[in-house]
């Protein structure tokens, strides 16, 4: 694999995908700023992103899902050797990713509103149907996109996460929410595009989990009652809940909120929902104890 370098900053990169591995570096260059701020960083991390066709794979070091092509926990924290390893989708479309995220988009759960946005977001034409809407979201070109400035900032997120102690423990063994996990991660990438300007990406982050959760589809693309907790709630809870407390609370909620989590999850092993029910609460500066029982807690695990 070739590689760019720029400061702690390597991209490895496989065949002709210099221009992905350009932007790439842009984005994680952009994003690292935002996220050492976030986690009020007393010092640095160096990351090793990875854009890895399919023949790459086994020379990717420590990658325990090689056999799958695509998509499953992409970061490799626990060495502490910060790695990204992204499916090189220009060269070769990965099933994993479009498994997941096709069955979930259906444009006829979108709003006038959202369908308009959407369409311009991905700068096609307000007039295109729901079918060529589809077919650009199934498309490589998409998924390039949505890798590089999506799925790398989600990533980047987990690798800042493991470096500051954040737990990584999963809701399966009764005790972190997943969903927290997986949400701080979906949320940073809604705070990161925001901060960096980019409207385009951060309106279409939240249109696309918020719409996720709300289709509440698994991933093989059944419908499944909003209140199951899948692959959906798990990416797309704390984008809605946090979209929806800025709607009552204002805009700064959301990233003080996440502030106030990762400094009190930082060192711990995990965090109990009453803890987590106390921290949202303080950031509102009111109790929304009734609201999570009401809403999040009976499906959070
Ligand atoms: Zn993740």
């Amino acid at each position: 694999m070739k590689t760019l370098l720029l400061g702690l900053i390597t991209i490895h990169y496989s065949g002709d995908s210099q221009e992905v591995a350009r932007r790439l570096l842009t984005v994680t260059r952009k994003s690292y700023p935002v996220f050492k701020k976030l986690f009020a960083a007393d010092h640095d991390l160096s990351l090793d992103i990875y854009w890895a066709d399919r023949k790459d794979w086994p020379n990717v070091p420590l990658c325990r899902h090689r056999q799958n092509y695509g998509m499953p926990h992409m970061t490799q924290g626990a060495n502490h050797s910060h790695a990204v390893i992204l499916p090189a989708a220009n060269l070769d479309m990965p099933e994993a990713l479009s498994s997941i995220v096709k069955p979930l988009l259906d444009p006829r759960q979108l709003t006038a509103a959202e369908a308009r946005n959407l369409r311009r977001w991905l700068g096609l034409k307000s007039n295109l149907s729901d079918e060529g809407l589809l077919k650009y979201l199934s498309s490589q070109k998409f998924y390039v996109d949505y890798l590089v400035e999506i799925v790398l900032v989600h990533e980047v997120m987990h690798d800042f996460c493991f470096e500051f102690g954040i737990p990584e423990n999963y809701g399966r063994d009764g005790r972190q929410a997943w969903w927290l996990f997986e949400g701080l991660a979906q949320w940073s990438v809604l705070w990161v595009q925001r901060s960096l300007g980019n409207d385009k990406w951060a309106g279409l982050h939240e249109l696309l989990y918020r719409w996720m959760y709300r289709t509440g589809k698994d991933d093989k693309g059944n419908v499944s009652p909003i209140e199951y907790a899948n692959y959906a709630w798990f990416h797309g809870a704390l984008v809605e809940m946090f979209c929806e407390l800025e709607e009552c609370q204002g805009k700064k909620y959301g990233p003080e909120v996440l502030r106030h989590v990762l400094q009190s999850m930082r060192g711990r092993e995990y965090l109990t929902d009453g803890e987590v029910v106390t921290l949202f609460s303080r950031a509102a500066g009111e109790d929304l104890s009734p609201w999570f029982r009401e809403r999040w807690l009976p499906v959070s695990r």
